[in-house]
């Protein structure tokens, strides 16, 4: 069996999706996501001009050698924009391996752990009072989990992931359109002395059994995040997501001494080598991976297996610029994982996403369910692909109010 061609498309209905579309000699197609959030031209790119001459010819039944191939071949390894490239391909070749086994890929994993895998939703506020009726939407849709953010009183811009407005509460998603970044100001101190609260009102409003979880953003220092964790206990928080910057894996030492508040990191994180000693010294409860720039299907198991070891639970990123492939992967590693904790959902559900990638997964009452097509279950329909370019993005960039620069 050999790879006869590969093509690489840019463009979707929100987000500009890099999808890759590997051929073989025996009619079996694959599809793998590279999109990597406002940097998409890049793994295209690379893709395209690198791994895409070297694949063709190549044995798409051996997506480990394949994978090594690329990974240690390049020399300058790791880095977000190769390990999402190296994601496509291994997605991709994995979803050719279920369709010449004729079976789904949870079943290539192990089977299923679990029937519908838990996810939550993201409810959002200009401030307090939106936010309830972000998450009172939200609890009406069924989740049973969410991620609750708030505008913070004083705060010159709005914080992150929250509106500037108020009365935009149903499905807000931040606005990255344009190639110059917008610019948020962000003020601990302020943050420090509100959330907590604002956090307890939400626990009261909505009793003990609805999961709570915070991102915090990667803005805390080590001893902030400590302090902030500490008087959020009482709150009963699912997760503490991102406390600290997240390129320094000594930083929740301080954390772990000091509170007993699960805590979520890694969305950012693209090789094992980024959460080995978070993993091993059980520094976290959650790895946030992404089966995209984490290096696909065959990395991310790694991780996750390394994971199990150590009682840290899944937790995979599911922003919005993730395509239904990386989504519908994710799905098949939730169906599996033994250690398996929540997923992150955003992206599936609208009308013109799900002509794009037509597919049988399904969400309900806050649990995903996979499809039981084989490989990874999600289709791509070329024409309506046609309908899409690419358009340029960028994440806001954060200065506090002297104007330092801060962390996103
Ligand atoms: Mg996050």
């Amino acid at each position: 069996m050999k790879i006869t061609d590969a093509k690489v498309f840019v463009g979707g209905p929100a987000k500009n999706y890099v999808t890759l579309k590997i051929e073989t000699d025996q009619g079996i197609c694959g599809l793998g996501d590279a999109t990597l959030n406002n940097r998409e031209t890049l793994p295209a790119a690379y893709l395209k001009d690198y791994l895409i001459p070297n694949l063709i010819g190549m044995d798409p039944r051996n997506s480990e050698d394949i994978w090594q191939f690329f990974y240690r071949g390049a020399y300058f390894r790791r880095g977000p924009i190769a390990m999402a490239a190296f994601g496509a391909i291994d997605m991709a070749l994995w979803d050719i391996k279920g369709k010449l086994a004729n079976m789904p890929l949870y079943q290539l994993f192990g089977g299923k752990s679990r029937e519908g895998a838990l996810v939550y939703a993201h409810a959002t506020g200009a401030d307090l009072e939106d936010l309830m009726d972000s998450i009172s939407w939200y609890v009406e849709q069924g989740y049973k989990a969410i991620r609750v953010q708030c505008g913070i009183p004083g705060m010159p811009k709005a914080g992150y992931a929250v509106p500037e407005k108020k009365g935009d509460v149903k499905n807000y998603i931040t606005d990255y359109t344009g190639i110059r970044p917008k610019v948020e100001i962000w003020d601990t101190s302020r943050y420090m002395r509100y959330m907590p609260k604002a956090l307890t009102q939400v626990r009261e409003r909505f009793g003990p059994e609805l999961k709570i979880l915070h991102d915090v953003h990667h803005r805390l220092t080590p001893r902030e995040a400590a302090e902030f964790a500490k008087a959020v206990e009482p709150v009963d928080l699912f997760w503490l997501e991102d406390p600290t910057p997240a390129d320094d894996q000594d930083a929740l030492k301080f954390l772990r001494h000091h509170s007993t508040v699960p805590v979520a990191i890694g969305e950012v994180f693209n090789s094992i080598w980024d959460c080995n000693k978070l993993i091993e010294n059980e520094l976290i409860d959650f790895i946030r991976v992404a089966v995209t720039y984490a290096g696909g299907i065959t990395h991310v198991k790694r991780i996750v297996d390394l994971a199990a070891l150590h009682h840290v639970r899944t937790g995979f990123h599911g922003a919005p610029s993730h395509s239904p492939l990386s989504m519908a992967a994710q799905a098949h590693l939730n169906a599996w994982a033994p250690n398996f904790g929540i997923q992150e959902y955003l992206v599936l559900g609208t009308p013109e996403c799900d002509a794009l990638f037509p597919s049988e997964h399904r969400l309900e009452n806050g649990l995903f369910y996979v499809s039981d097509a084989p490989g990874l279950g999600v289709a791509f329909d070329e024409n309506e692909a046609a309908r899409y370019s690419y358009k340029p993005g960028s994440h806001p960039v954060v200065r506090l109010e002297d104007g330092t620069l801060w962390n996103y």
